[in-house]
C-alpha cells in the first residue's frame, strides 16, 4: 500500500513500553499502517531527524463552550501538540443542538460532555444558589439521555459553580450513565481549601453507588493549599477498593475563573489564606492589575464573566501530584475574548519539562499526556501502534518549553516542529495549516 506521509528519521517515544527507539512512521488514510526502520515510499515525507516522534497529546479537560471566530483555544493547544481534547467541562458543556450547528470543523479531534449547570440554566434555573425542583430534574434528566444517546461523552459538574446541588440532584442526573459503555462523570469537586477532601469524599460516594468511571478534574486548584497529597490518597485509595476513579491537573500554581462565580463570594479570602492583591484580572478594563475592593465591587456587579488569576496554590503540591503515577495532565485552558490564563498555551510543554525535572524518563513523562488520558476516556490513540489514529506531535526534546506567562498568555511553546492530526499535518513548525484539521468526535454506539 502506498503511504500518505512518511515520518522519517525520527525516535519513536512509546509511552506504553517506556522505550525510545528510532523508527519510520507511515500513515495511510488517517492511520499509522507501519512502523520500522524501511524507507518507504510516500506522497509526502516529514522529516523527523534528530526529533522525538509522539503520540499525539490528550487533553481530557478544557473549555471551548465561548465561541470564538479565532478558535483561540483550539489554535492554543494545537501549537502545544494537543491532537485530541475534550470539552465542556466543570458543568459547562452545551447541548449539541446549542454547539453543533454553530461552528466549523475544529481544529483538532474535539469532544464534549455535557454540563449539569448547562442543563441548569436550558430548564430554567437562573439561580445558582438554588437546587432544582423534581419537575426541573426530570427535564434535565429527558436532556441528558438525549445527549448521551447522541454520543456525548458524558456529564461533567461544577459543583463549586452551583453550590447547593443536592446529592438527590446529582444522583437522579448520575444514575443515568449507569451500565452505558465508556461514558464517565467529570466533576469540579464542591469546595476548594479546607474543606477539599470533604468534597474528594463526595465523588467518591457517587462514583461507587452509580458505578461509573469518575475524574475529579484539575486536583491540584482545588487541594494544593496543604491537602493535595491527601485528596490524591483518597482517590488512590477508592480505586484500590475497586472504585473506577482518575484525575488530572495543571502545571501552575493559579488558577483561573470568572469573577462573578461563587468561588469568589465573601469569605474566599479566608479559605485561601490570601487577599485580593493575590488575584489578577485577566480579561476586560482591568486585565493585568491586580484586584482592589473597588475593581472587585466593579466587575462583581457589571463584567461577571471576566476572568481573574488566583495565585493562591502552593507550587510544590502541584509539581508533587504532576508526578504521580496516575495524573493526567489536562489544561483547564479558558478564554475570555481571546484572554485568559496561560495554562491554554503552555501546560503540556510545562508539565512535561516538570515530569522531566522529577526524574521521569521521556516516555514516562510523555504517557501522563498520552496513553493515561487516552485509557482514561476510552480513546484508541495515546500509542503510535499500527493501526492507531495517526495522531502525532513532532518535537525537540532539548528546545521544548513553555513560553506563555501572565503578561503573554498566549506565547504558543518553543520546540514543537510538527503536529499531524488524522493523518494530516496541522502545525508545521508554529505555523497552522489553513484548513482546520481536527472534526468533532461522539462516543461510539452502546
Ligand atoms: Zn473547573
Amino acid at each position: 500500500m502506498r503511504l500518505d506521509t512518511l515520518i522519517r528519521g525520527g525516535e519513536i517515544v512509546d509511552p506504553v513500553s517506556g522505550t525510545l527507539a528510532l523508527a519510520n512512521i507511515g500513515i495511510a488514510n488517517g492511520f499509522v499502517s507501519y512502523v520500522g526502520p524501511q524507507e518507504r515510499e510516500a506522497e509526502n515525507i516529514v522529516d523527523a531527524t534528530g526529533l522525538y516522534v509522539s503520540p499525539g497529546f490528550i487533553d481530557t479537560h478544557m473549555h471551548d463552550e465561548e465561541l470564538d471566530d479565532a478558535y483561540t483555544i483550539q489554535r492554543s493547544l494545537l501549537l502545544q501538540g494537543v491532537t485530541t481534547a475534550i470539552a465542556g467541562n466543570c458543568g459547562s458543556g452545551p447541548l449539541m443542538d446549542d454547539y453543533i450547528p454553530k461552528r466549523r470543523a475544529p481544529m483538532l479531534k474535539l469532544a464534549y460532555q455535557t454540563g449539569h449547570t448547562y442543563l441548569r440554566k436550558t430548564v430554567g434555573i437562573d439561580d445558582i444558589y438554588r437546587p432544582a425542583t423534581d419537575s426541573e430534574t426530570k427535564r434535565m434528566q429527558a436532556l441528558l439521555r438525549t445527549e448521551l444517546d447522541r454520543g456525548s461523552f458524558g456529564l461533567s459538574f461544577g459543583l463549586e459553580y452551583a453550590p447547593n446541588t443536592s446529592p438527590d440532584e446529582i444522583a437522579a442526573l448520575a444514575s443515568l450513565l449507569t451500565g452505558r459503555p465508556r461514558v464517565s462523570i467529570s466533576v469540579h469537586i464542591r469546595y476548594d481549601g479546607p474543606r477539599c477532601l470533604e468534597g474528594i469524599r463526595e465523588v467518591v460516594d457517587i462514583a461507587k453507588k452509580h458505578k461509573v468511571r469518575l475524574q475529579v478534574s484539575h486536583i491540584g486548584s482545588m487541594t494544593a493549599f496543604g491537602y493535595c497529597a491527601d485528596a490524591v490518597r483518597l482517590v488512590e485509595e477508592a480505586k484500590a477498593e475497586g472504585v473506577d476513579m482518575c484525575y488530572d491537573c495543571y502545571p501552575y500554581d493559579a488558577f483561573c475563573t470568572h469573577i462573578g462565580s461563587a468561588v469568589f463570594d465573601p469569605g474566599f479570602d479566608k479559605r485561601w489564606n490570601k487577599g485580593l492583591p493575590d488575584l489578577e484580572v485577566a480579561s476586560g478594563k482591568y486585565k493585568g492589575q491586580r484586584m482592589t475592593p473597588a475593581s472587585y465591587d466593579d466587575l462583581r456587579a457589571n463584567d461577571p464573566d471576566a476572568l481573574i488569576i488566583a495565585h493562591v496554590m502552593n507550587d510544590a503540591e502541584i509539581r508533587e501530584c504532576l508526578a504521580t503515577p496516575d495524573c493526567a495532565i489536562a489544561s483547564d485552558g479558558v478564554l475570555h475574548d481571546g484572554q485568559g490564563h496561560p495554562r491554554a498555551a503552555g501546560t503540556f510543554p510545562r508539565a512535561l519539562r516538570i515530569l522531566r525535572d522529577a526524574g521521569l524518563s521521556w516516555p514516562e513523562a510523555v504517557r501522563h499526556a498520552t496513553s493515561l488520558p487516552a485509557s482514561m476516556t476510552w480513546l484508541d490513540s495515546g500509542r503510535l501502534s499500527e493501526g492507531a489514529p495517526a495522531d502525532v506531535v513532532i518535537f525537540d526534546p532539548e528546545t521544548l518549553r513553555d513560553r506563555a506567562t501572565f503578561a503573554d498568555q498566549l506565547a504558543p511553546p518553543e520546540g514543537v516542529a510538527y503536529v499531524i492530526v488524522d493523518g494530516k499535518v496541522a502545525v508545521d513548525h508554529g505555523t497552522c495549516s489553513p484548513e482546520p484539521a481536527g472534526r468533532l468526535l461522539f462516543r461510539k454506539a452502546d
